[in-house]
């Protein structure tokens, strides 16, 4: 079954920024399989490095032992994060990163008391669905954390819409303490925040915004965990992890997704002193096997050779300024907002504000019958996501550009 359309999508091939599905129709893929896709589909040095390790006989999973790719990974990962005296742990996915991340802020402050911004995605499990601030994922009366969920993740629908910058900043900060002061009682574990929110239809806080929260978590020494499943490797084009434009340098960093070009791969980036904390022993058979790290590694070191956090900014400029323009005119589109390679359309009922999930599941329908493929999100199922993998060219982007504005035509004149 698929999510987005009419009838589900099978995929059998794919290279670059091209897919095919089962009848051999090709599309541009502008959503990457979920942000998955960062390097392009099939990279030859991806499959080189898999299939050399293959041919060693993949050797033993596990964390039990010590595996050169992982460590090579994970030394790699720690200098990136720019987290002092990192130290890296391996999952397998994004959630149990996350999970992992709790585990370790909770336990180092010996509370179960978490902060989390309204309108966050963080995981399909028991803790992670605790701490996902939008009803369509989240089951947060099951939740054994205490979560109470901050503004700050989502201006466009907010009590906040309107607040220019500053204004918004002052106010999040007003209601961060306020809640400190009469909601949260004891010690708070820590705060997890997407620099970027990515289910939740790529909104963007402004950067000081997270800096401010920071200064505040730091008075009580209360931890920032920033989960970069979505916003790592440079695909926001501004910085290399998500949170670095904010100037914040988290206590936590969690990541998944793009690194292992679709071998599962995730972890969390810690300080050693709240890594090291945990009691239990940390051990995870599939996390950061052989053959996942072995992709990662290649996958890292073309993103970082190539400049591709420079090529996602410079294309994401391209195709905001486009669909800004384009959108000028469309009745439908009520906000056009992103950074870098996340760029997300937000579309409206004849009101100018109300979501229209509707409109955004017929643009759904209208790029993939022109060859193009975008993602849904959201709150509401009204948001489209375009996230092609980085290495996208400036050809592919004015292609896709072009595709998209014409779904988007179409669907706004269709309406009564
Ligand atoms: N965190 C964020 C920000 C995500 O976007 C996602 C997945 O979309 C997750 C966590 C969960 O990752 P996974 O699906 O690999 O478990």
């Amino acid at each position: 079954m698929g999510l987005y359309y009419d009838e589900p999508l099978e995929l059998v091939g794919a290279s670059g920024a091209r897919v095919t599905d089962s009848r051999g129709r090709t599309y541009l893929d502008f959503f990457g399989g979920i942000l998955v896709t960062m390097v392009g589909h099939d990279l030859p040095a991806v499959r080189e490095a898999v299939t050399e390790q293959l041919a060693r006989g993949v050797v033993h999973t596990s964390t039990l032992y010590l595996l050169r790719s992982q460590v090579e990974l994970a030394e790699k990962i720690a200098r990136l994060s720019r987290i002092p005296d990192a130290k890296v742990f391996f999952t397998t996915s994004g959630t149990e990163a996350n999970e992992a991340a709790l585990l370790l802020a909770m336990s180092h402050r010996r509370s179960n008391q978490v902060l989390a911004l309204r309108n966050s995605y963080h995981g399909r499990s028991f803790a992670t669905v605790g701490v996902t601030g939008n009803r369509s994922w989240s089951a947060s009366s099951f939740s054994p954390l205490q979560t109470t969920y901050l503004q700050g993740g989502y201006r466009f629908r907010s009590s906040f819409r309107g607040l220019d910058d500053d204004a918004y900043v002052a106010a999040c900060v007003a209601d961060l303490r306020e809640l400190l002061d009469v909601a949260v009682t004891g010690d708070v574990a820590c705060l997890i925040a997407e620099p970027v929110q990515g289910v939740g239809g790529f909104a963007v806080p402004p950067p000081r915004l997270l800096a401010a929260y920071k200064e505040v978590l730091d008075e009580t020494g209360t931890l920032f965990v920033s989960d970069e499943v979505q916003t790592a490797w440079g695909r926001t084009g501004r910085s290399f992890f998500g949170i670095e434009a904010s100037g914040v340098v988290p206590d936590v960093l969690t990541f998944a997704k793009g690194l292992g070009a679709g071998f599962p791969i995730g972890g969390v980036v810690a300080r050693a002193d709240v890594m090291d904390g945990l009691q239990a022993k940390g051990i995870s058979t599939f996390g950061g096997n052989p053959v996942a790290t072995a992709a990662a590694n290649a996958v890292l070191d073309h993103v970082l050779d190539h400049d591709l956090q420079g090529n996602a900014d410079r294309l994401g400029r391209l195709l905001l300024s486009g669909l800004r323009s384009a959108s000028a005119d469309l009745a439908m589109v009520g906000e056009v907002r992103g950074v870098g390679l996340m760029v997300g359309v937000e579309l409206v009922g004849p009101d100018g504000y109300a979501p229209d999930p509707a409109a955004a599941a017929a643009v759904l329908e209208a790029t993939k019958a022109r060859g193009l493929l975008v993602g849904g999100g959201g709150l509401h199922g009204n948001v489209l996501r375009v996230a092609p993998p980085l290495t996208l060219t400036e050809a592919e982007a004015q292609e896709g550009l072009a595709l998209l504005v014409d779904a988007l035509r179409e669907v706004d004149a269709a309406r009564p």
